[in-house]
């Protein structure tokens, strides 16, 4: 995959071009692109090795400098080598724990070389907003997994980018044109261009943009991307030169990647990260689910019991920032279930997430005390009515509401129909209601959720 970017490299010194001669800094990234290239292959167990030599590392710097883990965590725990039975007994973080630790997450002693700290404020789409600190390091690694991600999937890097995303303080309708991709690829190559725009714009403006600048690359919210797309097929519009779809930031269903690549010839590839941790997990490069990011994020899947998740079942997520030393996160549960899964046949070592799942939240609940989190692809109860947008909102054992935006709302006998198809989806002759708005409005991060239960 480093191949990829041989003939795309940028020299420091003038008149040498081939072999380029890196920076200091894009000899850094290099370096641990080539290490992160080779890493993959290992096996399983040979890459838990190397990251308990590092948790070992993380925990010692935690319990000497981080007053929180000096509370939470008993000294003895960091003396010993690391086992997993010695790593299970550390306490799990939950996001209220984080609230309430405030600084005290802070390292007093950050070592040299980690750079300044970073506030990192999640912007509240979880309904319990958080404060975390990056460092100059996580930042690397941030921009070191970016490329990976560009490696795996392949990417043109002399094509067009375009992104639109709820971040930054672009204003809805502004755009904004740079001369490359950002600072993951900056430092080492010069690629095509970037076009940005604010997720909020106008859904016809978004679309009549991207028409103009005719990208080869489009990074997007899953049900932003979803939007457009309905409104590609409604208009009979297609974006001749794309050729790849990048998505992050909410669940993407099996139902939205095939939609959205049918509709726009392209193939959809996710990304699992959080502000809080960084990236998570990647979509493997020939398969639809993902390999977690083992060199950064120490990822557990748990049962209740607290015991890991064999592969086929879901647990709850917990995550250490392995290489966070200014205020890192050990066993912290961020709020998201997940399926765990088998070795992957691509060959890559790194730990296998079948499916995300999403958050407690987002789970339907039966009145028997059943809980499961729901799949419902449009196709299955639309019954051919041509609906904007939707959301369900569970209110109690018995009854789901569904919003709905449309032209007009449904006769009786419309409504009869889906009300049918959805007691078949969700198993059980729920009272339906429904609920009919001019728009649904999304979280305040910019996020969107298609299910939630209010009871769950
Ligand atoms: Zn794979």
């Amino acid at each position: 995959m480093l191949e990829h970017l041989l003939s795309h490299l940028k020299s420091y010194i003038p008149g040498v071009i081939w072999p380029a001669i890196p920076s200091p800094n894009a000899a850094a990234m290099l370096s641990l692109q080539y290490q992160l290239e080779k890493n993959q292959y290992m096996p399983p167990e040979w890459i838990e090795q190397q990251q308990l030599r590092q948790a070992q590392q993380l925990l010692q710097h935690a319990v000497e400098t981080v007053p929180y883990y000096q509370e939470k965590i008993p000294a003895c725990l960091a003396k010993d080598s690391l086992t997993p039975e010695l790593w299970q007994q550390i306490p799990i973080m939950e996001r209220e724990d984080l609230q309430e630790a405030g600084n005290n997450i802070i390292s007093g002693k950050r070592p040299k070389g980690h750079g300044q700290l970073n506030k990192i404020q999640t912007s509240g789409s979880t309904g319990m907003p958080v404060t975390a600190y990056g460092t100059q390091i996580t930042r690397f690694i941030w921009l070191a997994l970016t490329l990976r991600e560009h490696l795996w999937h392949e990417r043109d890097f002399s094509g067009k980018l375009a992104s639109i995303r709820p971040e930054g303080a672009l204003q809805p309708g502004k755009a904004l044109h740079g001369d490359n991709w950002g600072n993951a690829t900056k430092m080492i190559m010069q690629t095509g261009p970037v076009a940005v725009i604010n997720s909020r714009t106008e859904l016809e403006q978004q679309l009549g943009w991207l028409q103009k600048e005719s990208p080869a690359y489009l990074l997007s919210l899953p049900s932003n991307l979803r939007a457009l797309a309905e409104l590609c097929q409604l208009r009979g519009i297609t974006l001749s030169k794309l050729k790849g779809i990048r998505s992050y930031g909410e669940l993407l269903t099996s139902d939205t990647r095939e939609y959205c690549q049918r509709v726009l010839d392209a193939k959809v590839t996710d990304v699992y990260s959080s502000q809080e941790l960084g990236y998570i997990a990647l979509q493997c490069p020939e398969h639809d689910h993902y390999h977690v990011q083992a060199e950064s994020i120490l990822l557990e899947i748990l049962n209740e019991d607290g015991t890991p998740s064999a592969p086929g079942e879901t647990g709850r997520i917990v995550a250490t920032t392995l290489l966070n030393f200014g205020a890192p996160l050990i066993r912290y549960a961020i709020g998201d279930y997940a399926e765990a899964g088998d070795p992957c046949p691509c060959g890559r070592g790194l730990p296998v997430m079948k499916q995300i799942l999403g958050r407690q939240r987002n789970m339907l609940v039966l009145p028997d005390g059943r809980k499961h989190w729901p799949s419902f692809p449009i196709k299955t109860w639309q019954q051919g009515i041509p609906i904007k947008q939707f959301q369900f909102i569970q209110k109690s054992c018995e009854h789901i509401k569904l919003r709905l935006v449309v032209e007009q709302p449904l006769t009786p006998d419309q409504e009869q129909q889906i009300t049918k198809a959805l007691q078949h989806q969700f198993t059980y002759p729920f009272k339906i209601t429904f609920d009919y708005v001019d728009e649904i409005p999304r979280s305040k991060g910019g996020k969107f959720e298609d299910f939630m239960s209010e009871i769950a």
